[in-house]
């Protein structure tokens, strides 16, 4: 299912538009040195590892740049006139 999309800060784009592509990779990094000491691969994250569950898409703007999540490109279609 699609929407349409309108930029909410120039107001008058709706149809040229960079999607950006969210993708989380939960790690572990060394305080001191800022390594990365686990990703996980193996899936065994701690309990106490807050998993992302922001939205899988950033929308970019590519008239004005503006970046937001998508929903804020689709909600402000859905008030367009
Ligand atoms: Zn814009």
């Amino acid at each position: 299912m699609s929407n349409p999309y309108r930029c909410p800060n120039c107001k008058t784009n709706k149809t040229r538009f960079n999607k950006i592509e969210q993708i989380a990779q939960p790690i572990k990094m060394d305080a001191q040195t800022g390594e990365t000491v686990d990703s996980y691969q193996n899936g065994n994250i701690e309990a106490f590892h807050i998993i992302y569950q922001g939205p899988d898409y950033k929308v970019q703007c590519a008239v004005c740049g503006n970046i937001e999540d998508e929903r804020a490109f689709t909600q402000f279609a859905k008030l367009g006139h």
